[in-house]
């Protein structure tokens, strides 16, 4: 299983990366998990979308999923074309919210070159004898998912959007690699609590991760406006203090292989 990390920004584009894009290849499966803003740029630097099997867009959130309308256009008008529709797996509606983001009027409903496909959960979607992405119900406005990625016998749980929850247990038990949310840094002593439903701190999802015993953790989305002298060593931090194992911060172009 290799990851790479196409864009990890939390929320909304930083500087220096796109919002949540994800590449996995496997021994016979290549898909993308979200497609937030800025994403297909950065998607390019490593495949191209005509390699793909197909896209998991975890919830509605624009950080998540607004950059298929850029996918369109380019499987639409571009050189190179797929032979058949490109399977876009997500929650109820995402093929009605992307197609109004995309064009407002109609004129198409996109499937000419996305098939959509409607998430449910716990039921694992199979690509190729070897690759099983099961989609976990977790705690974030909207109907929005985690995904275990099986790929051979190596697995990769990625949180989505999510504030702490024992869905994500689940999720990742026995994970080779968390892929989990950092949206939050701590608060200071006199500071007000975390807002509940939404998000993780690093902490959180460090503390998540070593309950699911995963063996590592890799945390992402971290937020642009949580810099710190120009990086994310609090979250680092934070991680460090509460998973026995590797921890690293997300960057875009990282690869990693389990
Ligand atoms: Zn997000
Ligand atoms: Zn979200």
């Amino acid at each position: 299983m290799k990851l790479t990390v196409v864009g990890c920004a939390g929320s909304y584009p930083s500087p220096t990366s796109a919002a949540s894009c994800y590449l996995l290849a496997g021994d016979d499966a290549v898909i993308v998990l979200d497609m937030g803003n800025g994403s297909l740029g950065a998607l390019l630097a490593h495949t191209h979308p005509t390699a793909l099997d197909a896209v998991f867009i975890s919830h509605m959130h624009a950080d998540h999923c607004v950059d298929l309308t850029a996918l369109y256009v380019l499987l639409k008008h571009g050189p190179h074309r797929r032979s058949t529709p490109l399977p876009v797996f997500g929650p109820a509606g995402l093929h009605q919210r992307i197609a109004a983001a995309y064009n407002g009027d109609a004129r198409t409903d996109l499937s000419d070159v996305f098939e959509f496909k409607v998430l449910a959960a716990q039921r694992a979607v199979a690509l190729g004898a070897n690759t099983h992405v099961t989609p976990v119900v977790v705690d974030h406005p909207g109907e929005s998912y985690g995904f275990r990625v099986e790929m051979g016998n190596k697995v990769l749980a990625y949180s989505g959007d999510s504030a702490e929850c024992e869905a994500l247990v689940a999720l990742a038990r026995d994970a080779d690699i968390a892929l989990f949310e950092a949206s939050f840094v701590e608060p200071a002593d006199n500071q007000p609590p975390l807002p509940t439903g939404l998000h993780m701190s690093a902490g959180m999802a460090a503390h998540i991760a070593q309950r699911a015993h995963a063996k590592s953790l890799l945390l992402t989305h971290t937020v642009q406006w949580n810099e710190f002298e120009g990086g994310h060593d609090r979250e680092l931090a934070e991680a460090v203090a509460r998973f026995a194992g590797p921890v690293a911060l997300a960057v875009p172009g990282m690869v990693v292989t389990a």
